[in-house]
């Protein structure tokens, strides 16, 4: 087969697969048969304990209501949390707090066991991060966006990425933001959620994080790193999306799916 003819075939393969591959505006907003096959297993990726909670928090609530089940994937335990603490002792402190905000949004935990601030991308890393992504069978994933200062969220992006590009069955793959301007960067949306309806529930399960809370000047207690602008970028993304309050994340475009700018 000539080159142009083997492209060609690749083409209209990857058509195919990516025009199977199921995205947020219908998880959310086509009603679901009551048949299995239109539940979908959603997995979301986070650097520590409360990233996806901080990034897709509104997003989990408004996809379980929707009929799909969520895995919350935490690549390190947060070992380096908790001033004082043993990376030993912060590391069960705060896996516990995953579970209890796991309960509060109706999710399954799945832990990767990598070390906060020390995480590795090597081969046997990579090996262990897709068995357990894979173990999942998931048709969405959420991943850190990975231009962002901290090296365990772009770490667990990468690590994502690499699992959706050698995956057996394709999914789709989203990122998500944190503390944008601080953390996540260059971060520019195609698809929001409204969360308007479902922020209080977020506010619950980032509630169980206590090892995380800081005092706020007002005197009550909020979630670190939730402070960390989050409030605003909820705001902000509503205000895009025409709501009180958003979520917002980018759809990776897939294997020659690119826009073609020149
Ligand atoms: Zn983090």
């Amino acid at each position: 087969m000539t080159s142009r003819g083997k492209a060609r075939r690749e083409f209209i393969k990857n058509i195919s697969i990516a025009s199977s591959l199921v995205s947020l505006p219908q998880l959310l907003h086509v009603p679901l048969q009551q048949g299995a096959a239109d539940k979908k297993k959603i997995v979301i990726v986070g650097g520590h304990p409360d990233d996806p909670e901080c990034g897709c928090g509104g997003t989990i609530p408004k996809l379980i209501e929707a009929g799909h089940t969520v895995s919350l994937l935490y690549f390190t335990n947060g070992d380096e949390g908790i001033e004082g603490k043993t990376h030993e002792k912060a590391a069960a402190i705060r896996k516990k707090e995953c579970l209890e905000a796991c309960k509060v949004l109706g999710t399954k935990p799945i832990f990767i066991n990598q070390v906060d601030g020390e995480s590795v991308a090597g081969n046997p890393q990579m090996e262990d991060f897709e068995k357990k992504l894979f173990a999942e069978n998931p048709d969405v994933v959420f991943a850190h966006w990975p231009i962002d200062s901290h090296k365990d969220h772009q770490l667990s992006s990468v690590l994502t990425i690499q699992a959706w590009m050698e995956t057996p069955v394709p999914f789709t793959l989203y990122y998500y933001e944190v503390c944008t301007g601080n953390q996540s960067f260059l971060f520019h949306p195609t698809d929001y959620v409204d969360i308007t309806s479902s922020h209080a529930l977020k506010l619950r399960a980032l509630a169980c994080h206590k090892s995380q809370h800081i005092i706020t000047d007002d005197g009550k207690y909020t979630a670190d790193m939730y402070s960390c602008g989050h409030p605003s970028i909820e705001d902000f993304r509503g205000r895009e999306l025409g709501v009180a309050r958003a979520e917002a994340f980018i759809r990776m475009t897939g294997k020659g799916f690119g826009k073609l700018i020149l």
